[in-house]
């Protein structure tokens, strides 16, 4: 069984090596000429760290990302609204990760080419054009060295990991257009500085309209005593559905004084965000975007996968994680076809197409920080006592609503870290 990836994203270098595990051939296409470290912090939580743990990458995940200690949502004054352990600290029997996206995908990258050799790892190649065969499926990808058509080239099964402007699923859904914008902006950005609260605690502030995001993702930083801080500002600068302000890139330069003016006064005892900018020699702008859910990703002998499948939200820190449960169900299907692709695939989707298109729905409406916009609305000039506002119960159902869609209620979490077979 040979099985062709296109995209050597999070979602298809995982997928790579799950399917390696299973004793399956694999070749990743990636349209990228040399892949580089790209992107800033990326969250990797409990149920997609158990599945790396089984491809033996714990001890390198400890040795560079933060092993995430507690999540704190604060109101836009600072003041404490929620604050639950993570991880372990919370009780579960593996980490969550907060890690730089570029080092993640690096570590992914080296592991894939060991196991399954550089030749398998086939980059400048975009992803064209499939079609059913014999027994299989041809393929085309452009060369983008030369330009030239590579193909046909015969596989038993291709997986679409090619990201949220999928060519695959364009294939499928020709007619879908563009990704669905928020109307919201980010500006990520990264920069070493002191550690705040505990040196391990990922910072959510504000409400929907208006955010901050913090956490420090490099074990290497804090072992020096300091802390690599990616942070995330977010404004709300359209409506929802509107056409997005740009294309969205991961790498477009953004510009402070685009959003910083609303946070001059975000000075809080926890954090001095002005200050924290004020160090930061660059940001990164991206509208938050995702795609309404399909109704099948799989069709015949090709599948979709990761933000290809389900771009959602970057709410909830589930959009990594989500691609590699994707890999692992994926990779335990396959091994289990005995042949039958079409029908791995379809149990595949059918395993998580539903829970990831509930995903999308959640963080529509905010995910956990639901209870940030909740506060806002209530109680806009700010409160003495959060009970006043809202009561402990609501609070805690939120949060476990939240963990129970995207799976990681520690149940779950205990089930999946026990065993994928
Ligand atoms: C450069 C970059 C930086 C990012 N930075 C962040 C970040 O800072 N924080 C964050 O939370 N998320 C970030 N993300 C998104 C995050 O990595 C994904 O949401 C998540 O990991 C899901 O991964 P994925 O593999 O499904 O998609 P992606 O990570 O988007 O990977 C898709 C891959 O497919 C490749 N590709 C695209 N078209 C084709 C084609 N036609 N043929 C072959 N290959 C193709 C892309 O080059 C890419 O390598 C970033 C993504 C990218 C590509």
């Amino acid at each position: 069984m040979h099985v062709t990836i296109a995209g050597g994203g999070i979602g298809g270098l995982t997928t790579a090596l799950c399917l390696h595990a299973k004793g399956v051939d694999v070749t990743v296409y990636e349209v990228v000429r040399a892949m580089e470290p790209l992107g800033v912090g990326i969250n990797l939580l409990p149920h997609a760290v158990a599945v790396l743990g089984r491809l033996g990458l714990i001890e390198a995940l400890a040795e560079s990302g933060i092993e995430t200690q507690e999540l704190i949502l604060f109101s836009k004054h600072g003041k404490e609204i929620w604050r639950e352990p993570r991880g372990r600290h919370a009780g579960y029997p593996v980490p969550q990760y907060s890690i730089r996206r570029g080092v993640f995908q690096s570590l992914l990258l080296a592991t894939a080419t060991e196991r399954l050799g550089a030749g398998s790892i086939r980059t400048g190649m975009g992803y064209r054009r499939h079609q059913a065969a014999d027994d299989g499926l041809d393929i085309w990808f452009e060369d983008r060295t030369t330009g030239a058509q590579v193909g046909p080239i015969r596989t038993d099964c291709l997986i679409g990991a090619d990201g949220i402007h999928s060519a695959v699923r364009r294939s499928f859904y020709p007619s879908e257009g563009p990704p669905r914008w928020s109307g919201a902006v980010l500006w990520r950005a990264a920069v070493e500085t002191e550690p705040f609260l505990s040196g391990a605690s990922m910072i959510m502030a504000g409400h929907a309209d208006q955010k901050l995001v913090a956490y420090p993702i490099s074990e290497a930083a804090r072992r020096r005593g300091r802390s690599l801080t990616n942070w995330i500002a977010e404004l709300r600068l359209g409506r929802p559905g509107a056409p997005p302000p740009t294309r969205e890139s991961w790498s477009k330069p953004g510009r402070f004084e685009d959003f910083m003016p609303r946070f001059q006064d975000w000075t809080f005892d926890w954090l001095d965000f002005p200050a924290l900018a004020a160090m930061t020699p660059q940001t990164f702008e991206f509208p938050m975007v995702d795609r309404d859910p399909v109704a099948a990703w799989s069709f015949g002998r090709a599948t979709l996968l990761g933000d290809a499948a389900h771009p959602m939200y970057p709410v909830g820190s589930n959009g990594a994680s989500q691609a590699i449960l994707d890999a692992e169900a994926l990779a335990v299907c396959m091994g289990g076809a005995d042949g039958d692709v079409e029908g791995a695939l379809k149990a595949y989707e059918a395993e998580r197409l539903p829970m990831t298109a509930a995903l999308v729905a959640a963080n529509r409406k905010q995910g956990p920080e639901e209870v940030m916009q909740i506060v806002e609305t209530r109680a806009p000039n700010g409160f003495e006592r959060l009970e006043d506002v809202i009561s402990r119960g609501e609070l805690e159902a939120i949060a476990a609503k939240y963990k129970q869609i995207a799976g990681f209620d520690p149940a779950s979490v205990s089930k999946v870290a026990q065993s994928a077979d």
